[in-house]
């Protein structure tokens, strides 16, 4: 495995690669690896010939301050398991490779697929998220990019710059990874305490009650299940809920019938003491 972490060392490599024909395939992540960024890299090994794997926490989509300074980094540890993974470049960008003084950032209009759940939640997030992710493309140029429906919200977003920009590239959207209790995988999970540990298993408890068969004959409409969840997790005072919603997957927007949209998603994002989490699912 090749570590890079100037942008001419990246391009050089990549330049090689393509002459040799390879279809290049890119993970973008924040570091603290976990087997559900190992999943998106496992996707890319099957559809391409070349990973290229970032790890690069992106100071211009958090926020909260406190959770920039906290987001943990283990950038030893990251390099090891990719080298594990047969991971054929990690590219490890200063802030400076990244945004400098001469870099015109693009302003995408996202529309209300950026106002709601996340968008309402973290101001500025998409507007952060969405330009280091145009950053990273424009420098690796990758043929397929893999990305996790973990954050579905990110997911459509960068699904519609891609769109924006004419591009071709492939998006990839990859399945959540979660823990033996359902809590799904994230780099944030090791900065729960052990309470909150225990209790953070709850939101996927109450996401899979959707996939279940003959949903309406429990809960009319989807505002009969969210009325019924905001109710148990209020039981749980350590448990802040910032938002639970049903949307239609292609819009995110709200439905307010089962049968508005095919295609239907539940979204939650809660506080658990000073650590936020998300979660989602997927049903038709
Ligand atoms: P992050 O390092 O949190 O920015 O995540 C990098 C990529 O990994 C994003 O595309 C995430 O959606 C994806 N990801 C994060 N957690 C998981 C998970 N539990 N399962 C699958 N993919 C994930």
């Amino acid at each position: 495995m090749i570590i890079v972490r100037t942008n001419a060392a990246l391009i050089s490599v990549l330049d090689t690669a393509r002459q040799q024909g390879k279809r290049i395939g890119f993970v973008p992540t924040m570091g603290a690896l976990h087997p559900g960024h190992l999943s998106l890299l496992k996707s890319a090994q099957q559809l391409t010939d070349f990973t290229v794997c970032s790890i690069f926490v992106n100071p211009t989509q958090f926020n909260d301050p406190a959770d920039l300074i906290n987001y943990p980094r283990t950038e030893e540890q990251d390099c090891l398991y990719l080298k594990t993974a047969n991971c054929d470049v990690v590219y490890l960008p200063s802030v400076d490779e990244i945004y400098p003084s001469n870099w015109e950032a693009p302003i995408f209009d996202f529309g209300s697929l950026a106002l709601v759940m996340e968008g309402a939640h973290r101001p500025g997030h998409f507007k952060g998220m969405s330009q280091v992710v145009f950053r990273l493309l424009q420098l690796v140029q990758p043929n397929a990019l893999f990305m996790g429906q973990k954050d579905l919200q990110q997911f459509a977003i960068v699904r519609r710059m891609l769109q924006l920009m004419n591009s071709t590239i492939e998006l990839i959207c990859c399945p959540i990874i979660r823990e033996a209790d359902g809590l799904a995988m994230s780099s944030r999970n090791v900065r729960l305490t052990a309470e909150e540990r225990t209790l953070a298993p709850a939101l996927f408890q109450y996401l899979k009650i959707l996939q279940a068969p003959n949903l309406s004959l429990h809960y009319t409409t989807p505002n009969d299940y969210l009325k019924y969840v905001e109710m148990q997790l209020k039981a749980i005072p350590v448990i802040q809920l910032e938002y639970l919603q049903i949307v239609a997957v292609e819009s995110l927007q709200d439905i307010t019938h089962w049968n508005d949209a095919k295609a239907k998603a539940a979204c939650i994002g809660v506080k658990l003491g000073k650590i936020r989490l998300i979660d989602n699912v997927l049903f038709n």
